[in-house]
C-alpha cells in the first residue's frame, strides 16, 4: 500500500556513512512503496572526502573476516554493541553488496579488502551512480547548524546562516565532526570522551638509529601508561624515522587511545622483537649462538631471523663493542643482551599521524542509541551512523565496515509505512 504523503528523509553528512544510508533507505523505500524525498545535507563542497583519501587512495573498503565475533574483536570501542548490526550486515554481505553493483573486491595477506582497480574512485563512482538511480538530492555547501524537536514529532533542521529544512526522520552522520557533536547535544544526546586513535610513536632511542623501514613479523608489544593496566597487542612492527609504526602498534595506539592523550602521549613501550614465548627460550637461543661462536665475534653471529643493522644497534644500546668475541661476553653483558631482545625499554615520546587512516575514538554515547534500528533512544526519529557515534575499529577496513553497517541498518528503519 502506498502511503499518501511524501516522507522527508534527511541525512545529514555526506560521508561513508551517510551516503550508504540513503542509498539503502531509497531501496527499502521503494521494496515497500514508500514516497520518500531523501536528502543528504552535506557541509562541505565534496562528497565521500574520506572515501576519496582511504587507504591511501586505494579504499580498504571492509576486511575479509567473516565470522561475526572474530570481526567485533577489532574494536576498541563498539565491540558488544555492533554484535547485532553485523548479524545483519557484516563484511560478507559488504563484498556481494559492490559485486552486485559490478565493483569486484580482493583481499590482501594481511585480510584487508579493496577495490580490485586498488583506485577509490570505483567506489565513489558506484555510489554516485547509485544515489542518481535512486533519485537521491545530494546538497553539498549545507552545513547543518542546528536540530529542533517540533510538537508534531518531526525535526526542523537550520542550515547554513538562512536555510531550514522539516524532516520525517533524520539520520546524524557527520563523522567526527565537532558540529555533529552539537546537533546531537541539541537533542538531548551526551557526548564521551573524543580522543585520537590510530597513531603511531615518537621515539628517539640509539636502537632506533639509522634504521628506519626494518620491521618484525611477530613483535610482542606490552605499554605501560601512568594510572592504567598495560596494553599487550603481537604482531608485525615496522620502524620509521620518527619512530615506531606497522599493524601491532597502530592497534595498540587504539586500544589505549585515550590513556594516552590523558598521559600527553608519554607512556613506555616494551618490546620482544621477536615475540619470544619466554625469557628462558630467548636465553635458550642465545646461549647456543654463544656456544656455537665462541671465537666469532659477537658484532658476526646473532640471531638469524635479526638483520644485521638491527643487531649492531642493539649491541650499541648494551655498550658492548660488536669486535668482542662472544667467549670474552661477562654474565651482567649476556643479561644485558637478552633483556633488549626480549623485554627491550624505550620511552615514548609523543605521536604522530598514520596517514594511511585515522579515526576518533569518542562520540554518541551508545547507551543512547537502539542498535536494532539505530534509532536515538533519547529522541525518536533521529538516527545516528558511522564515525559519530563512541566506535572506533583498528586499521584494516574495520571503520569502513561500521560505517556501511550502522548506515544500512539506519537506511532500513528511516521511512516508515
Ligand atoms: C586519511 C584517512 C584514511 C582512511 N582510510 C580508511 C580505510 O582505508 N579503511 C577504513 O575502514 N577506514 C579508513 N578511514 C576511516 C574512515 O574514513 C572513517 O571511519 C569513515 O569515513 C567514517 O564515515 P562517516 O560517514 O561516519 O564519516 P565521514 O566519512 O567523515 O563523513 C562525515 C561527513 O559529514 C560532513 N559533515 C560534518 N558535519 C556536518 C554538518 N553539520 N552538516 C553537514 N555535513 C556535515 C563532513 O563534511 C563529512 O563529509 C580513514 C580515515 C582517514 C582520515
Amino acid at each position: 500500500m502506498k502511503t499518501s504523503k511524501k516522507q522527508s528523509i534527511a541525512i545529514i553528512g555526506g560521508g561513508a556513512s551517510g551516503i550508504f544510508a540513503s542509498l539503502r533507505c531509497a531501496e527499502v523505500a521503494k521494496a515497500k512503496k514508500i514516497d520518500v524525498d531523501i536528502r543528504v545535507f552535506e557541509a562541505s563542497t565534496k562528497f565521500l572526502k574520506k572515501v576519496r583519501i582511504s587507504g591511501g587512495g586505494r579504499c580498504n573498503v571492509t576486511h575479509n573476516i567473516f565470522e561475526v565475533n572474530a570481526f567485533c574483536l577489532n574494536y576498541p570501542r563498539g565491540q558488544k554493541e555492533l554484535l547485532s548490526p553485523f548479524q545483519k550486515f557484516q563484511a560478507t554481505d559488504t563484498v556481494k553488496w559492490f559485486e552486485e553493483r559490478g565493483v569486484d573486491l580482493k583481499h590482501e595477506d594481511d585480510g584487508r579488502m579493496f577495490p580490485v582497480t586498488d583506485n577509490s574512485e570505483t567506489i565513489i563512482d558506484c555510489f554516485m551512480q547509485e544515489a542518481s538511480k535512486h533519485e537521491i538530492k545530494l546538497l553539498n555547501k549545507m552545513n547543518v547548524k542546528s536540530l529542533k524537536k517540533l510538537g508534531d514529532g518531526k525535526i526542523s533542521l537550520f542550515i547554513n546562516d538562512d536555510e531550514s529544512f522539516i524532516a520525517d526522520s533524520v539520520l546524524i552522520a557527520t563523522g567526527s565532526m565537532p558540529g555533529g557533536y552539537h546537533l546531537a547535544k541539541n537533542l538531548g544526546h551526551s557526548i564521551t570522551e573524543i580522543a585520537p586513535s590510530l597513531f603511531t610513536f615518537k621515539i628517539e632511542d640509539e636502537i632506533l638509529e639509522g634504521l628506519s623501514g626494518t620491521s618484525f613479523s611477530q613483535a610482542a608489544l606490552t605499554l605501560k601508561i601512568d594510572g592504567a593496566k598495560p596494553f599487550e597487542q603481537k604482531g608485525p612492527l615496522l620502524i620509521t624515522h620518527w619512530g615506531l609504526s606497522g599493524p601491532a602498534l597502530l592497534k595498540l595506539s587504539a586500544w589505549a587511545a585515550r590513556e594516552m592523550m590523558h598521559t600527553n602521549y608519554k607512556a613506555i613501550i616494551t618490546i620482544n622483537w621477536l615475540g619470544i614465548e619466554r625469557q628462558d627460550d630467548a636465553e635458550k637461543l642465545l646461549k647456543t649462538i654463544k656456544n656455537n661462536n665462541t671465537k666469532t665475534s659477537v658484532g658476526k653471529a646473532y640471531p638469524s631471523e635479526l638483520t644485521k643493522r638491527f643487531w649492531l644497534q642493539l649491541l650499541i644500546k648494551c655498550g658492548i663493542s660488536k669486535e668482542k668475541n662472544w667467549s670474552e661476553i661477562s654474565k651482567k653483558e649476556f643479561r644485558l643482551i637478552v633483556k633488549n631482545l626480549f623485554n627491550c625499554e624505550l620511552n615514548v615520546l609523543g605521536k604522530s599521524r598514520f596517514k594511511e587512516e585515522f579515526v576518533e575514538c569518542g562520540g554518541i554515547n551508545l547507551k543512547e542509541i537502539n542498535f536494532k534500528t539505530m534509532e536515538s533512544k533519547v529522541c525518536s526519529r533521529l538516527y545516528f551512523s558511522g564515525e559519530v557515534m563512541d566506535i572506533d575499529g583498528i586499521t584494516g577496513g574495520f571503520n569502513f565496515q561500521s560505517a556501511w553497517t550502522s548506515g544500512w541498518i539506519a537506511g532500513n528503519n528511516m521511512a516508515h509505512l
